[in-house]
């Protein structure tokens, strides 16, 4: 069952069509990839359907209610979240605080902080904060300082306060991006552990080919903001379009 659907989705900045007329669905359950060299429209794809962009035409439709208008926090409210770096951590706050927050905001729609004096009251939120750190296994480090944790930690931090909303759809913009090879095996399990855990449809824009293979489903190629490609891995690795579109020495 489809879960998210674009309908001829456009963005364009001026005279670049960033994203040019994409359709396409994510299924419940399944982990989605959108690939394509350096400019192909990946980021620009997943911000159109955050919110943080407003397409210049086309749709997107999530759980069957029709989602192109809303704000980005509307479209966290209504189940979508995305996995921001490491601009989205408060440093100073404790790694608990950082999720609490996070999930405060979801309730609330806003956050203050003299909410965390008052955190006690909150069962659901401290319920919340442990499934998540445990689902991204930080919840050892809770009462750490957020600032101090290895970068790994960091984007897994992220990834936690992603989660603190319950979302059904996770979105990654390269999570993996300045990882060590270690950590980049690290988060790929976890996010094939968090998917079963947690039951999360999983839209993932990622540039290790050899990651991309290994979790998805089915992989969406862009190329110049256009669909080239969309199928399973071993459809998309035989398809000339996408490999013309990688020779070049563009990225791959
Ligand atoms: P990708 O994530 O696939 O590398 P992007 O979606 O970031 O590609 O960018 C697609 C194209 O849109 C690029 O040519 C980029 O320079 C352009 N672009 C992205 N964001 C903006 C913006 N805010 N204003 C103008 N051009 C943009
Ligand atoms: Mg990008």
């Amino acid at each position: 069952m489809s879960l998210l659907r674009t309908d001829g989705l456009t963005k364009q900045f001026g005279g670049l069509v960033a994203v040019d007329d994409v359709s396409f669905e994510v299924d419940s359950g399944e982990t989605r990839a959108v690939i394509g060299p350096n400019g192909a429209g990946k980021s620009t794809l997943i911000n159109c359907i955050t919110g943080a962009l407003d397409p210049t035409a086309g749709s997107v439709e999530f759980a069957g209610a029709d989602i192109t208008d809303l704000s980005p926090h509307e479209t966290v409210q209504s189940g979508i979240s995305k996995s921001f770096q490491t601009a989205s951590i408060f440093p100073s706050m404790t790694v608990e605080e950082n999720v609490q927050i996070a999930a405060l905001a979801a309730e609330h729609g806003s956050f203050r902080f003299d909410f965390l004096k008052r955190l006690s009251g909150f069962d659901a939120v401290h319920d919340t904060t442990d499934r998540m750190l445990s689902a991204v296994e930080l919840l050892g480090d809770a009462d750490l300082e957020a600032g101090s944790l290895p970068y790994g930690d960091k984007r897994r931090l992220e990834i936690a306060i992603a989660l603190a909303s319950e979302p059904d759809l996770l979105l990654m913009d390269e999570p993996t991006a300045g990882m060590s090879p270690d950590e980049t095996a690290a988060t790929v399990d976890l996010v094939e552990d968090l998917q079963e855990d947690l039951g999360l449809t999983i839209l993932i824009v990622e540039h290790d080919m050899e990651v991309i293979f290994r979790i998805s489903d089915r992989i969406l190629v862009l190329n110049r903001g256009q669909v080239i490609a969309d199928g399973t891995p071993e459809q998309v690795q035989d398809s000339e379009d996408v490999q013309e579109a990688y020779l070049g020495g563009v990225e791959l």
